[in-house]
């Protein structure tokens, strides 16, 4: 027997205070405690964001809500600059493109993050651009992007300012006021430690007046106004809602500082434990959410998956794209401690292993409980 170990950059591992909230029975969409749960989703979201601006919680995997803001703030034949450094900046210049939004596209090395300047530099070339389309960590290649300084060029020359930050909220603390991010995006999946299914997005003071109305389902203001008044305009995933509301207990009761603190350490500790094996990260400017590492000369990263799998019934996840078979993805997010961690390695040291890498692997756990700290 094998137990399985979920350890891909979503979904992640729910915990099961909040898998136990998922089993309850379902519940009336217009009721008065599907409303009270609504009500403090909506609020405890703000909190975690920091911002004073509205939330909106949408039945549909993370990409729905990226397709909602496009869709509610470009009309067709706007502009918007677009940061693209792996597979999620891809998919906003292919939502764009879904919607007949023009894009001029900030393209970088995949596992790099955006230079500021050259960002700067299309966006004073791009005057007619209504908005700046970014991710705050690139999932595809494990990269934090600065976001904060994204904000400044932002504010400067009046664009809105849309950040996915699916795989950063509940990982950093990203104050969405404060930075200027007109609008933030997460997905249950994630660092928010529920099943797939639900999307957030917040919407600035500017984003509200900028709205336009298109789209049906996806309909920001349509939703808006049924969420304002505790309900959502069409049939909720209700079991979804009383889920990701226990998660969201769950990490206020840890205090959201704390969460983000635990990220931090468990990213340390991935990071020195993957190089003490010998290993390389892929990321200029690696992400606390997920670790991308290279995989090592004359090995394909695929086969480091695979192995763990069968050896261990570890699922990890590989490389997207052109990077499929050079790159294998730990993640670090959600509902996980330093043991997952330490797991991963010892799993990951024992499948190159097994592949012909000689890995140590003592020396990973070592180095990860030294950088986790006590
Ligand atoms: C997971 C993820 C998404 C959303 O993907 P879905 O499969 O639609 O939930 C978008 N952006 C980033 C950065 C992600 O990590």
């Amino acid at each position: 027997m094998l137990k399985r170990r979920l350890y891909t950059p979503g979904p992640t591992e729910v915990p099961e205070r909040v898998l136990k909230a998922l089993s309850m029975q379902t519940i009336y969409h217009r009721s008065e405690e599907f409303k009270a749960t609504l009500t403090y989703l909506r609020q405890a979201l703000s909190r975690l964001f920091k911002t004073d601006g509205e939330v909106i919680i949408l039945t549909s995997s993370g990409t729905g809500a990226m397709e909602a803001a496009v869709a509610g703030l470009f009309d067709e034949g706007d502009t918007a600059v677009v940061v693209e450094g792996g597979k999620f900046g891809q998919r906003w210049g292919q939502i764009c493109q879904a919607f007949k939004v023009k894009s001029a596209t900030l393209k970088i090395k995949w596992g790099s993050s955006p230079d500021v300047e050259q960002l700067e530099e299309l966006v004073k070339k791009t005057p007619e651009a209504k908005g700046i389309l970014v991710q705050i960590c690139e999932t595809s290649t494990g990269t934090y992007y600065d976001i904060k300084k994204i904000g400044e060029i932002a504010k400067k020359y009046d664009k809105l300012l849309i950040a996915d930050g699916i795989t950063a909220f509940g990982v950093y603390d990203i104050p969405v006021d404060e930075w200027g991010i007109d609008v933030a995006i997460t997905g249950s999946q994630k660092a928010l430690m529920t099943p797939p299914g639900l999307s957030v997005l917040s919407l600035s003071e500017r984003a509200l007046r900028s709205l336009v109305s298109r789209g049906y389902y996806f309909n920001l203001q349509r939703e808006l106004k049924a969420q304002k008044k505790g309900q959502t305009a069409y049939t909720p995933a209700v079991n979804l809602f009383m889920a990701l509301s226990e998660a969201l207990k769950m990490m206020e009761e840890e205090g959201f500082e704390n969460v983000f603190k635990r990220h931090e350490r468990l990213a340390s500790a991935m990071r020195a434990g993957v190089k003490a094996m010998g290993l390389s990260l892929f990321s200029e400017n690696p992400a606390n959410s997920v670790t991308a590492v290279k995989a090592p000369e004359g090995i394909n990263g695929q086969d480091v998956v695979k192995t763990a799998k069968e050896l261990f019934g570890v699922t990890i996840a590989g490389g997207q794209e052109h990077l499929k078979g050079k790159i294998f993805r730990l993640s670090h997010m959600g509902y996980v401690d330093i043991l997952d961690v330490i797991s991963q390695l010892v799993v990951v040291g024992q499948s190159l292993a097994k592949l012909g890498f000689e890995a140590d692997v003592s020396a990973a756990v070592d180095a990860a409980f030294k950088a986790y700290g006590g």
